[in-house]
């Protein structure tokens, strides 16, 4: 029985264009970025065109791209740099961030250099901006907002300008963790005033360990990774020179492709759900499902039984690959912080659905009838 792929959150399987895009760099065009013979010279040219592909996207200078190993890096360069070099002692987030967001905010709270305090939620998932203000407004010090583009287990999206002008306003610095979006959405850094995003190439068909940071060109930080002068002095390490262009050309695949499968991978979550409600009327959905909300992410809920417990795994055995939350905390035994954060009911399993180009109608069928036998 075939495989059904169904957790595009997690990793998006690599594009064949993009992989041919890459393979040179992995055979003959093997040459050290910094050597300044031809090798090293050809190399050089293939990371600084990458770097100008992906400022195009996003609309900001070449200059403000930094690559890295991916969406976990990103976010600890820019937390790092916004405490150490930025004179942040207060950082606001929210209880779903990713834990590549949490668990560096803890850390660096642990280890006083900083406090942190979690902005409320409102039902359905959202950040209470009005907390939000209420917060920035209470503290004395400079703080930094860190709070995700897009919440990998529900979706929900953050209203990312109306942060941005609350961080303004009361000179907050403004991470936010867009590794959901970018690739998934056209970002116009020209009409979001931010200081940092991160992102990730696996998550929109990019090789895994390939990501980037934007550093707003105004700030002045310095390297997370210490050693030689890469990324002009910004992040040492040869270049992952593959990665690097592997990120560039998905994302210019993404971004030429955006309006055609954007439409389609919509009209498969709104299917799903549809099938769901009409097949299992038991189901819920979590966060804002249908209101501001990825359009690649449905997370859905059953009640909880002897046979539901099981779900995961059953659907495994059926050859369906989806997750109870987040790729990482899936494998682990305790559930999702993101769903425990929006105090559902406790008696629910939660199952995240996410999609692809690649995924299909006749896919969600069978897993459809999979769940009515499973359930
Ligand atoms: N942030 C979010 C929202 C994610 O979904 C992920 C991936 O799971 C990460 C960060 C980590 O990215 P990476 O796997 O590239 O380190």
């Amino acid at each position: 029985m075939e495989k059904i792929y169904l957790d595009n959150a997690a990793t998006t399987c690599l594009d064949k264009e993009v992989l041919d895009a890459m393979l040179p760099y992995m055979t003959s065009g093997f040459g050290n970025p910094s050597s300044v013979y031809s090798y090293g010279r050809e190399t050089r040219l293939a990371v600084e065109t990458a770097r100008k592909t992906v400022a195009k996207h996003l609309n900001v200078k070449p200059g403000e791209i930094f690559f890295t190993s991916g969406g976990t890096e990103s976010n600890n360069t820019a937390i790092n740099a916004a405490i150490r070099d930025l004179g942040c002692t207060h950082i606001i987030t929210s209880g779903i961030e990713h834990h590549a967001v949490l668990h560096t905010v803890e850390h660096y709270s642990n280890s006083n250099a900083v406090t942190f305090s979690l902005v409320k939620l409102l039902p359905n998932g959202h950040v209470d901006l009005k907390d939000l203000e209420e917060q920035l407004a209470s503290q004395e010090c400079k703080c930094l907002v860190t709070l995700m583009h897009a919440n990998n287990e529900i979706g929900n999206l953050l209203p990312i300008n109306a942060v941005s002008a609350l961080c303004r306003k009361y000179g907050a610095i403004f991470h936010s963790d867009c590794v959901q979006t970018v690739g998934h959405y056209p970002i116009d850094l020209q009409r979001i005033d931010i200081d940092f995003i991160s992102a990730s190439g696996h998550k929109f068909h990019g090789p895994k360990g390939s990501g980037m940071l934007y550093v707003n060109g105004n700030l002045e930080i310095k390297p997370f990774i210490f050693g030689g002068g890469q990324e002009r002095n910004m992040r040492a390490g040869t270049e992952n020179v593959y990665g690097i262009v592997g990120f560039a050309k998905a994302l210019d695949l993404a971004m030429l492709h955006y309006e055609k499968e954007a439409a389609y991978i919509r009209e498969l979550k709104q299917y799903m759900a549809e099938q769901l409600q009409s097949k299992i009327p038991s189901v819920t959905f979590n966060g804002d499902a249908f209101g501001s909300c990825l359009y690649t992410v449905l997370s859905a809920s059953f009640p909880q039984t002897d046979r539901s417990e099981m779900l995961l795994f059953n659907l495994d055995i059926h050859n369906i690959c989806v997750s109870g939350g987040s790729a990482c905390s899936s494998g682990a035994s305790q559930g999702s912080h993101v769903i425990a954060a929006l105090n559902s009911a406790a008696d629910q399993v939660p199952v995240r659905f996410s999609f692809s180009k690649y995924n299909t109608k006749e896919e969600i069928d069978r897993t459809i009838d999979t769940l009515k036998e499973l359930l």
